[in-house]
């Protein structure tokens, strides 16, 4: 975050570089032009050239036939008479004014005509001048930006440097932000604060000065912000936490003082305060003492905002992901005593910001943004505009009118997956990814529990990954966390079957290190059921717990104290489940085994085969459970 304000400070700081080297550059570049000109006229003792009296001298004779002026150059080439036609014409070096010579050239009507060779000259000249000029004027550069980087920063220290925007209106409507209802409904209270107080200083209402939102990354909070001031009219102030934070004490702070003046000024307003943890964090907290700057610019923002009376029209929005480090003095009342939390969207939010974002997108009707939906958990807003355009992007190359499933689905798997990369010629590496892909997919489609496949691919993608095959998530389980035994079992045995399918068919020998983010995935999802979900015959003990802080963005785990002898049962319990489950997969694959051929063979012929044709052709073998999920989603297609 930091480094986002020194990047912009930055930015400013090559600007004014940029004008300096400018004029060097320009005055470097007369000098080489001159010095690299005379050299050339200097040498005029060769027998092929004339002095200037010479030549005068022969005009006034006659014996001059053709002369060829270029001014520019300061020479001038002379054909004397009865000079043979092939011979080289003689150079004659030539003075500032030449009027003389000119003038005795015209009376004797010698042919001569002014050329100038500058214009070609020059470029070549500027081009030559430029391969030595570039490497110096960087060098300069370099040696500018060391010198005046301490001292420009003391001497703007304390000058007003505006480092926030001012939106006079946003255009953002509440009807723009989706998916987030209930934030919506909480932060609609806050456009009535702006467009009318005196409904609630009338009853003695005290009016919130803060708001703080807090959410992951790209959930709507800058956009949120915007809606507020765009619905109740007013100027939209914004400032990102990391800019308040500079090299030099004070800076920040007074910066601070800056932007609460301007707000002043321009009330009714909000101010909106991005990366709030840049400058919020606990005070004192630092290691080695902490960072002053930061806790001048904390203190006068506390400062400015006990400051202003409640109802002076100014409302301060704030936007973190990590409310778990903000200073306590922030969030007592009168400062941000309002959070609103603005998570990630559920299914239904999703379709909610999808149809925002397909307003202005010429979508095809068969696609269904219900499916898109649900095929996109754990999809922020940002990740769903991102895709539609992704979408449209892939739209117009492939010179289509409108978005199709297709390119929706392509989206996806270019967000969620890579890049797509040029296939594998035939080859025993492709072989065996086909085998591995083809393991999952035929067990995901065979297990009764398992979420149905949506494809199979062995195209690959950037980032190492050969092939996949993909599920049509089970949405709300997912979402509502609620995994079932069977599910979880069915899961691990379909995550294993990659490699059940590579060693029963190439032996255990062959097997590849391909798996090992299956096994990765196997061994977390078999842990939690032993030590989370209480699924094994250790019975229902919680023996660790997810922390529930989202925001983090990891999968915090907290241990509770278990002997070392609880520890090794539990390894044993996962453990125990992982073979059990792979020797399913193993089964399975066995016993399917002419299926698996044809199928590997199918695939590497398309390089991709859709749920619907898959399923089709395991039908032809075996029984195939029944998964309503799969009908729904192909309906819809
Ligand atoms: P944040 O500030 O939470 O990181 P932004 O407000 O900057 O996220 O969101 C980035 C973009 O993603 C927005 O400009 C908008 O196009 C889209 N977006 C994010 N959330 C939503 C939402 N809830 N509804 C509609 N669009 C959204
Ligand atoms: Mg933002
Ligand atoms: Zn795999």
């Amino acid at each position: 975050m930091k480094s986002f304000g020194k990047k912009t400070l930055m930015k400013q700081r090559l600007t004014k570089h940029a004008t300096l080297t400018g004029a060097l550059a320009a005055s470097l570049l007369m000098l080489p032009g001159i010095l690299g000109g005379t050299p050339a006229l200097a040498q005029k003792a060769d027998r092929d050239s004339l002095t200037y009296g010479e030549l005068i001298k022969k005009t006034e004779k006659g014996e001059v036939k053709k002369v060829e002026l270029d001014e520019t150059e300061q020479v001038a080439k002379v054909y004397l008479d009865g000079q043979k036609p092939d011979t080289q014409p003689l150079r004659v070096s030539l003075l500032e004014q030449n009027t003389e010579l000119i003038n005795k050239l015209k009376e004797n009507k010698v042919d001569f005509e002014e050329v100038s060779s500058a214009n070609s000259r020059a470029a070549v000249g500027l081009l030559i001048n430029l391969m030595w000029i570039l490497p110096l004027a960087a060098l300069m550069l370099l040696f500018l930006r060391r010198s005046t980087n301490a001292s420009s920063q003391a001497m703007n220290f304390g000058k007003t440097r505006a480092r926030f925007q001012m939106e006079a209106k946003t255009g953002v409507k509440f009807e723009d932000v989706a998916g987030i209802e209930e934030a919506k409904e909480e932060l609609q209270e806050v456009v009535t604060f702006l467009k009318q107080p005196e409904k609630f200083t009338a009853v003695g209402a005290r009016i919130p000065k803060g708001v703080l939102l807090v959410g992951p990354p790209g959930t709507g909070k800058t956009l949120l912000a915007k809606a507020i001031a765009g619905e109740a009219g007013v100027p939209f102030f914004s400032i990102s936490g990391s800019e308040f934070v500079e090299m030099f004490v004070g800076v920040g702070a007074s910066r601070v003082r800056d932007l609460f003046k301007k707000a002043k000024e321009n009330a009714p307003c909000l101010i909106f305060i991005d990366e709030i943890d840049a400058v919020g964090r606990q005070r004192g907290a630092g290691i080695g003492g902490g960072n002053d700057e930061r806790e001048q610019t904390l203190n006068q923002l506390l400062t400015e905002m006990d400051g202003f009376e409640g109802n002076n029209g100014i409302i301060i929005i704030a936007a973190t992901n990590r409310p778990d480090v903000l200073d306590a003095a922030l969030l007592r009342p009168g400062r941000f005593d309002r959070q609103v939390i603005v998570d990630a969207p559920d299914r239904k939010g999703r379709l909610e910001i999808l149809k925002v974002h397909s307003r202005n997108k010429k979508i095809d009707p068969s696609v269904s943004l219900e499916v898109v939906a649900r095929r996109t958990p754990g999809f922020t807003g940002a990740d769903l505009a991102n895709l539609l355009n992704e979408a449209a992007i892939l739209t117009a190359r492939r010179r289509k009118e409108a978005i199709t499933p297709i390119e929706i689905d392509d989206a996806i798997d270019r967000l969620t997956i890579g890049l797509t990369l040029n296939p594998l010629l035939d080859s025993k590496k492709k072989r065996l990814i086909a085998y591995h892909e083809i393991g999952h997919a035929l067990l995901a489609t065979l297990l009764e529990n398992s979420d149905p496949l949506n494809k199979v691919t062995i195209i690959p993608r950037s980032g190492g990954i050969g092939g996949f095959s993909q599920q049509i998530f089970n949405e709300d389980m997912i979402d509502s966390g609620l995994y079932t035994r069977a599910w979880l079992k069915d899961h691990i045995t379909m995550a294993l079957g990659g490699k059940a399918s590579e060693s029963e068919v190439f032996g255990e020998a062959e097997v590849t290190g391909g798996a090992s983010g299956d096994l990765k995935m196997v061994t977390d999802l078999a842990r939690k059921m032993v030590t989370m979900y209480g699924m094994s015959e250790l019975g229902l003990v919680a023996l660790e717990t997810q922390n529930s802080d989202v925001f983090l963005g990891r999968d915090w785990v907290n241990r509770s104290e278990y002997s070392e002898e609880m520890a090794t049962k539990i390894d044993h319990q996962v453990r125990t489940l992982a073979v059990s489950c792979y020797q399913e997969a193993c089964r399975i694959i066995r016993e399917n085994r002419a299926l698996v051929d044809r199928l590997v063979d199918l695939l590497i012929e398309q390089e991709t085969i859709e749920g619907e044709q898959f399923r089709k052709i395991v039908a032809e073998y075996t029984q195939l459970p029944e998964k309503p999920l799969a009908v729904e989603i192909a309906g819809k297609r």
